[in-house]
């Protein structure tokens, strides 16, 4: 077996693609000594593209107003015990203030579903956000609009998009998400996105319910095939105001194992060490440094209202989340070698 998965971290060194099964077989078996020799190899495909460089973005958490009620997030519909908020514009203005005051040059504007933020309210905010911080890149992360839509908003200035598949396996996503979500919608938004010229970031929890070995062969499949410029990967963390309140949390050594697959995949990719990797250990962020992530997307939500996106219990909102900290952070990641960029920070496809 040592000697099979050593070869086929090989393979995927040289080649950056294998075969479904073999796919499978690395998913499934994640031993320690083949996690060392991907890490490895993933942080050096790394350095030779990016260096030492940890890329540093500001996440707004504008809304957890959501119309869409997958099973397993917290801020789904159905959870009437969710404290509801929506920033206004003017918030997430003085969120962007603060964030480029204290060095982010790219904003990330997160939320939930929320009908409220059509393409006429949110077009004149991404133009206001643009001509104040010209040198800055907007990321939105907003789930499933019309092709139509995300071209508007393209438009209006914002760069990327991040839209996780969730996964790859039409079952499986029917386990995971109401009747009303499909995977070939999801798909079809990600080849929308991709097409209008977003960089364009995929992605899945780890260990999420009914999860298999052969379902992430097919996440890892399709991240091939795609070819994100951004992957986010974090564990899932069960909420207890869900459906999935008593399924296993996913494990901190198979993300970094998937984290170091799929810098080896996709070396060019933007990965982020995931709030939900620091939430289930305390040095995440490192360790999925360690194991090939280039990203850290602090918190520049106003501290009122940071507790209420709960996507998860126990989502971690430490001063070391914090936007504010960053020079805590700058000095975290510098003890394990690395520094962290406050440029623009684009994927590098050269
Ligand atoms: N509404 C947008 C969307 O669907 O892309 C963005 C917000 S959504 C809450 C962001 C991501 O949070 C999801 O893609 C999902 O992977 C992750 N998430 C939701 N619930 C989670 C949980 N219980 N554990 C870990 N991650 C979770």
């Amino acid at each position: 077996m040592r000697d099979r998965l050593f070869s086929l971290i090989d393979t995927l060194e040289s080649q950056h693609a294998l075969p479904l099964e073999e796919y499978a077989f690395l998913a499934g078996n994640p031993t320690d000594e083949a996690m060392k020799y991907a890490a490895e190899k993933a942080c050096r495909i790394r350095k030779e593209i990016y260096g030492n460089s940890v890329y540093v973005r500001g996440l707004i958490e504008f809304t957890n107003i959501c119309k869409n009620d997958c099973l397993y997030c917290g801020i789904r519909r159905s959870n009437h015990h969710c404290s509801r908020y929506r920033l206004t514009r003017k918030d997430i203005l003085s969120c962007c203030e603060a964030g480029y005051q204290l060095g982010f040059r790219t904003f990330v504007l997160q939320g939930g579903e929320d009908r409220y933020w059509t393409d006429e309210v949110l077009i004149p905010l991404l133009q206001n956000i643009k001509e104040r911080y010209p040198d800055c890149a907007i990321t939105l992360s907003i789930g499933e609009r019309s092709k139509e839509s995300y071209q508007k908003l393209f438009d209006a200035g914002a760069e990327r998009y991040l839209l996780r598949h969730e996964t790859t396996d039409a079952a499986h996503y029917e386990k995971l998400h109401p009747k009303d979500l499909s995977l070939s919608n999801r798909m079809h938004c990600l080849w929308n996105l991709k097409g209008i010229g977003y960089q364009t970031g995929c992605g899945f929890m780890v260990g999420s319910p009914f999860q298999t070995p052969e379902t992430l062969a097919m996440d890892l499949k399709f991240i091939e095939e795609f070819s994100p410029d951004m992957c986010g990967i974090g564990p899932f963390i069960p909420h207890k105001e869900t459906p999935f309140k008593n399924q296993k949390a996913g494990s901190l050594k198979e993300t970094l194992w998937l984290l170091s697959l799929i810098r080896l995949i996709v070396p060019h990719v933007l990965l982020p060490a995931t709030t939900a990797l620091s939430t289930i250990h305390p040095q995440g962020r490192e360790m999925g440094i360690l194991a090939g992530a280039n990203v850290v997307m602090p918190n520049l939500s106003p501290v009122s209202v940071r507790k209420n996106y709960e996507l998860y219990n126990n989502k971690s909102c430490t001063d070391e989340e914090s936007a504010e900290c960053l020079n805590s952070l700058k000095k975290r990641i510098k003890a394990i070698g690395y520094q962290v960029a406050t440029d623009r920070g684009d994927v590098n496809r050269d």
